[in-house]
């Protein structure tokens, strides 16, 4: 009698089939209602009303076979390998299966002889020329003996949805409880969006878009369903995209609506930074300083992002923003992700604003409290024109007393909240952010649909591509011979070496053992250095120094080199472990080098047993030093949801919309969204609307409030 009751916000345990256990395991991929777990969508279908009948395979083909488990059993190879064989029959041939490493399906007793099974993945003929096929590492689904065909199965006669398991949930059991949530809400699930947006755009109500999207019903286009292009599909897809995407409008014209700062062009300004302006820009941060000057002249708050790949000269065009706002007589803020990175704009922007009479502070944590205190007060007196920090800048008792324009540098570092703690302060600054993570347009669009956009896409003059080059173990005589080589000529290197994480703790060895294995055996006649992220932040200052002035020639690094650290001379970088790096942290340590005029060389020392992804990233790395394209491979390979490490990036947790597959659903949602917001059909449409996003957005995507 409970299923009567059933509706969207039922929680799942009420659903026929869910216990406590299961309702946990269900709870933890976040599905707590019964509208989350229909949610939870196929991300595959089987097509079995028409199955392959095993004399009629072909090479190549990746299908589905319905076969009797005729024998199965672990078998060890020569070199010492486990596989899993399992040999399969229909009425018109026999099929072998291969698991490698496959002793869990032995331990498990997962198959015996006589059952009925579907193994699907692609065909090919087996090594021997035996003729026979097989399939190697095939998806499989057991049906139990009391199952057949016909009648109204969920398994079978049909098209099948195919879910990705949750712990011990499979396909079979997920697929069950979807058909009981469907029938026990017996279509009650309310449509949520705006009824002229349903209309003006042709789109299925979301009931039958839901049940159709579980559940295909008659003959299908498996390639649009598996494209997710159905009718049904593209209506939950749209659905994510406009509920982020009209967010993403109420908050930009929440943010629009503000007055803040209006500067202007002052001779003054262009006179400062004809002044200290140490090289000519390259036409892309011409063009994107004017879009930033445009945004700050306008009394609405600016809120810009400003890309670029590693190198290409963003701070440049950030000190001259700063200037601009300087000389309007306005105090600015830049905060880095590092208190290295801080000191380093510090030290570099103190050097270049010499000639102007500008108070330039830092303010880390590790400055005494006396010195800190001090800062403070002269920056809400208003006697420090430029503060540059870390986060310490967000601190409560930091107070400027006319903050014009906050830079931030290399946001990937920073979470989205922080961003807005400084907002909240009641300033209603320019906000300029920049980034060295090129973000993928899909990703931007949706992540920073709230911020304009200038990229710089392109390099300054006479840098030399560099060289990258892949190595294992028994390259490494020859890899140091060539760091001899090129330090003997006045060149500088990076190694850099992976800081392992064991039980929770950070274990710092391979870079100190690394360091001592070079500066006492490999390379007594030089001077190595050593930094990693344990050292107090004046010694990391020092050792940056000594390497920035030559001293040393050889530096030991954990990733605390990853961004920002700018030393032209330093033409080579070695990476330890490279095969161990995520892709956008190989690309990031690689813009450290290649910044001067000779020609720069980066080592990939690989341990030999590697993954294939692993292998990939590597390729990626020697074919190309294009930061987009890498993050683009980088976004295929982790997918969205890790792109950015975690969720708190910002990047919303979309359920059945994918970012790669889905670019122009989401371009279309995202205008259609902005025009809702703009027009809605009605007042109370709009409000209603507004309403359902107050207390699903936080919930189902996982960002910060609307509006
Ligand atoms: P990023 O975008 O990675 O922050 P930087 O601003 O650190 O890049 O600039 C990288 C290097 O290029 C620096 O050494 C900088 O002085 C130099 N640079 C920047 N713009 C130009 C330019 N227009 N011409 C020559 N060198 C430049
Ligand atoms: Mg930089």
């Amino acid at each position: 009698m409970a299923n009567a009751k059933l509706t969207a916000a039922s929680e799942v345990q009420f659903l026929k089939g869910v216990g406590p256990a299961r309702a946990e395991l269900l709870a933890s991929r976040g599905i707590r209602t019964v509208e989350d777990l229909l949610y939870y969508t196929p991300f595959r279908y089987e097509d079995r009303t028409r199955l392959t009948r095993i004399r009629d395979l072909v090479p190549g083909q990746t299908t589905t076979v319905f076969a009797k488990v005729l024998t199965c059993g672990l078998m060890r190879t020569r070199r010492g390998m486990y596989i899993y064989d399992l040999a399969a029959s229909d009425s018109s041939g026999m099929l072998r299966c291969k698991w490698f490493n496959g002793a869990y399906l032995e331990k498990n007793q997962v198959f015996h002889t006589g059952q009925q099974v579907f193994l699907y993945g692609k065909v090919d003929r087996d090594r021997y020329g035996t003729g026979t096929m097989e399939i190697i590492q095939p998806q499989f689904e057991i049906l139990p003996e009391e199952e057949t065909e016909g009648g109204d199965s969920l398994e079978l006669g049909r098209v099948v949805p195919i879910y990705e398991s949750i712990g011990s949930l499979g396909p079979r059991v997920l697929r069950r409880l979807m058909a009981a949530a469907i029938q026990g809400l017996d279509g009650q699930i309310p449509d949520r969006l705006p009824p002229t947006v349903v209309r003006k755009n042709g789109l299925l109500d979301r009931a039958a878009a839901v049940i159709q999207t579980h559940f295909p019903a008659g003959e299908q286009d498996m390639e649009k369903l598996c494209g997710f292009r159905t009718p049904a599909q593209v209506r939950l897809i749209f659905e994510e995209f406009f509920s982020v995407g009209a967010g993403l409008a109420l908050k930009r014209r929440k943010a629009k609506a503000i007055e803040g700062v209006e500067f202007r062009v002052k001779e003054s300004a262009r006179q400062s930074i004809r002044k200290i302006l140490p090289f000519h820009p390259t036409s892309a941060q011409k063009r994107v300083l004017k879009e930033i000057v445009d945004d700050m002249c306008s009394v609405r708050p600016m809120n810009r992002l400003l890309q670029g790949d590693v190198g290409s000269g963003k701070t440049i065009v950030a000190i001259q923003a700063a200037i601009l706002a300087i000389e309007n007589g306005y105090q600015v803020a830049l905060m880095a992700p590092t208190e290295i990175l801080a000191a380093q704009h510090y030290l570099y922007i103190k050097q270049l604003f010499h000639p102007l009479n500008y108070r330039v502070e830092l303010l880390v944590s590790a400055r005494k409290a006396a010195e800190k205190a001090e800062i403070k007060r002269d920056i809400s007196a208003g006697a420090i024109h430029l503060a540059i920090g870390t986060h310490a800048l967000l601190e409560e008792d930091v107070r400027f007393a006319r903050l014009g324009l906050i830079v931030v540098d290399e946001q990937h570092r920073f979470g989205v909240l922080q961003r807005l703690g400084l907002m909240r302060k009641g300033y209603h600054p320019d906000v300029l952010v920049m980034t060295a993570t090129p973000i993928p347009r899909t990703l931007a669009l949706t992540l920073y649909g709230d911020l304009d956009f200038s990229v710089i896409d392109e390099l300054p003059p006479h840098r030399t591509p560099i060289v990258t080059k892949l190595m294992e173990e028994h390259d490494r005589e020859s890899a140091y011979t060539f760091l001899r080589e090129k330090v003997r000529r006045g060149e500088q290197v990076y190694v850099v070496c992976p800081v392992i994480e064991e039980g929770g703790k950070l274990d710092l060895k391979p870079a100190v053992r690394m360091y001592e294995q070079l500066a006492h055996v490999v390379f007594p006649e030089y001077r190595v250095g050593l930094l990693h992220g344990r050292l107090a932040s004046d010694e990391k200052e020092a050792v940056m120094q000594q390497f920035k002035r030559g001293e040393l020639q050889i530096l030991v690094a954990t990733t605390v080199v990853e961004v920002g650290v700018d030393v032209p001379n330093a033409t080579i970088m070695l990476i330890e472990h490279a095969d161990r790096f995520g892709l956008s942290q190989l690309h990031q340590l690689r813009g450290r080098i290649g910044r001067g005029s000779k020609k720069s060389y980066c080592l990939l020392m690989a341990d030999e047993k590697r993954s294939e992804i692993s292998q990939e990233r590597l390729n990626t790395m020697v074919a190309t030093t294009d930061g987009f394209r890498i993050a683009e491979i980088d976004l295929k390979l982790r997918g969205p949801g890790e792109f950015f490490g975690t969720r708190q990036w910002g990047v919303p947790a979309f359920r059945i919309a994918n970012l790669l597959r889905d670019q122009e659903i989401l371009e279309w949602a995202k205008q259609e969204a902005a025009e809702f917001i703009a027009n809605p059909g009605s007042p109370e449409e709009l409000d209603t609307f507004v309403k359902y996003l107050r207390t699903e957005w936080p919930r189902r995507y996982g960002l910060a409030s609307v509006a």
